[in-house]
């Protein structure tokens, strides 16, 4: 199979932006589009040449990398009547980085390997901060042979590019670890807002179970109070970072998936209504980790 030199990139938003510039800053052709004017301005002006429309970036291009919003989009986007697969010449390859539902993904990698294409599903994991930085880590679902085609376009954009399993290992991967995330997040915020009531000093208790078997992800690059981590999203009034409309929507993955699967995951269950609660009383727009606010009860539901 011959080597990629051009690429169609759809769906420039805070992700799918970025992400196409540095696939364009590593000497590929990038083909930009998106329904937003303003994105396809903000891609041209990275370094992508912008497409008019999804045939006219798809047309000639021997990939095809998509970072939309949702399961729907995604299928529409393949499969619409003038969609990837009306349009992409034979044998494209196809990347989709989009978060979404394990049974889209694996059904539009279906359709695509019935028409000859190759596909993975290769969510990421890192905000926009990673994928400006070309530092995101890729969950890649599909065949082996399709992942070594996949990977050298993918690694501008990496630190880390991992082959899960089959089609839909990659979405699997992405909503079990944002689970455990979303888990873990609010287990850290309970502990600092039970500290607090102690009478603990955060920055003691951070120094202690950072070193102690509480020790985790979500306190030690993360820590959902001010002080501890300088990065962290906490130092800056809970600006984003990885919103908590995001967690939710992969919370409500995960917990789609549970129940489709036969899955147990009470503490799931319990983070997705806690995401939620936030959600709807003020966090909508805020990092994920300013639910230590409302655990601490500053907001009234
Ligand atoms: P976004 O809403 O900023 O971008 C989505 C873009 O897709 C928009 O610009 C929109 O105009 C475009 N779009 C929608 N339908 C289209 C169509 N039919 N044709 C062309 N363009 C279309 O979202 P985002 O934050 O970039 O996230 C994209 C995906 O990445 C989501 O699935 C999200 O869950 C996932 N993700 C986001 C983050 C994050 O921190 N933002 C982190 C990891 C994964």
């Amino acid at each position: 199979m011959s080597k990629v030199s051009s690429i169609a990139f759809i769906g420039l938003g805070n992700m799918g932006g970025p992400m196409a510039v540095n696939l364009a800053g590593a000497g590929f052709e990038v083909r930009a589009f998106d329904l937003s004017e303003d994105a396809r301005k903000t891609a041209q002006n990275g370094g992508c040449r912008a497409s008019l429309s999804l045939a006219e970036a798809v047309n000639g291009a021997d990939a095809v990398v998509t970072m939309l919003p949702a399961g729907k989009h995604v299928q529409a986007v393949y499969g619409g009547e003038d969609g990837v697969f009306a349009h992409a010449k034979e044998g494209a390859l196809f990347c989709d980085s989009s978060t979404i539902d394990v049974p889209t993904a694996r059904e539009v990698a279906k359709q695509a390997a019935s028409r000859g294409f190759a596909m993975v599903d290769c969510p990421v994991s890192g905000g926009v901060a990673a994928a400006e930085a070309g530092s995101l880590t890729f969950m890649v679902g599909g065949t082996d042979k399709d992942f070594a085609r996949a990977e050298p376009v993918l690694e501008p954009m990496a630190k880390a590019v991992i082959h899960a399993g089959d089609a839909g290992a990659g979405q699997a991967a992405k909503i079990c670890n944002n689970m455990l995330l979303g888990i873990s997040m609010i287990g850290t915020c309970e502990a600092f807002v039970l500290a607090e009531k102690l009478g603990l000093d955060p920055q003691r208790f951070f120094d202690i179970a950072a070193k102690a078997s509480g020790q985790n992800w979500s306190l030690t690059s993360y820590c959902p109070v001010p002080g501890p981590v300088a990065a962290a999203p906490s130092n800056r009034d809970y600006q984003p970072g990885f919103a908590t409309a995001m967690m939710l929507k992969d919370l409500r993955l995960a917990q789609q998936a549970a129940q489709t699967s036969g899955a147990n995951t009470p503490l799931g269950a319990q983070a997705q209504e806690l995401y939620a609660r936030f959600d709807e009383n003020g966090g909508h727009d805020m990092d994920f980790s300013g639910i230590v606010r409302m655990l601490r009860g500053e907001f009234s539901d």
